[in-house]
């Protein structure tokens, strides 16, 4: 799959919207990206793991690795396409940790997998959390790669799509200078945060 036919999935999924929204930040955007309105739908979501864990495939992991929430469900399907297992980090009082008697052996291949690279905080926590065991990181793989190019990895990195997230204070929205009105996501269909 290309981007088009991706970016096609993540908006027939509704999770992808354009429009003229207000962020939970007050500041105004021209995308709006509710990740789990994809995820909670397996039938899209798997396509778009089996297209992840296609690329995957020939990098020799032996275990996926997902933060929690979103990249518990990525990495299940990612693994159960390669037929390798995958675990996930999970918060812990400093960084993401392993529970649940999730180990990795010194020198095991690691795909590190996630749903929305924004900040890449999630992605940093699980880099560390791999390093810690002396684990290889054979590559970082998103869904959806919203950061514009701020974020890099010191590893190969695939996003299996980019959109451009801008946004912008009231007073700088082209939108709101066009005059078009805001979006209405519906307080019943979305919960804003
Ligand atoms: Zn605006």
């Amino acid at each position: 799959m290309n981007q088009d036919e991706l970016l096609r999935l993540f908006k027939d999924s509704g999770a992808l919207l354009d429009g003229h929204f207000k962020l939970s930040s007050g500041r105004h955007s021209d995308i709006y990206y509710e990740k789990f309105t994809l995820l909670k739908q397996p039938a899209i979501c798997t396509r778009i793991c089996e297209e992840m864990a296609s690329r995957i495939r020939d990098q020799g992991a032996e275990t996926i690795v997902g933060p929690t929430t979103g990249g518990i469900i990525i990495a299940y399907d990612v693994a159960r396409y390669l037929g390798i297992e995958a675990i996930y980090a999970e918060p812990g009082d400093n960084g993401r940790v392993f529970k649940r008697g999730f180990s990795l052996d010194k020198g095991r291949k690691v795909a590190i997998v996630d749903d929305v690279l924004t900040r890449g905080g999630s992605v940093r926590e699980c880099i560390e959390l791999v390093n810690g065991y002396d684990a290889e990181i054979v590559s970082i793989n998103v869904m959806l790669d919203r950061s514009s190019g701020r974020v890099t990895f010191d590893y190969p990195f695939d996003a299996l799509a980019s959109v451009a997230a801008d946004d912008w204070s009231t007073d700088e929205c082209p939108l709101c200078a066009k005059g078009e009105p805001l979006t209405q996501r519906g307080s019943r269909k979305f919960k804003v945060r």
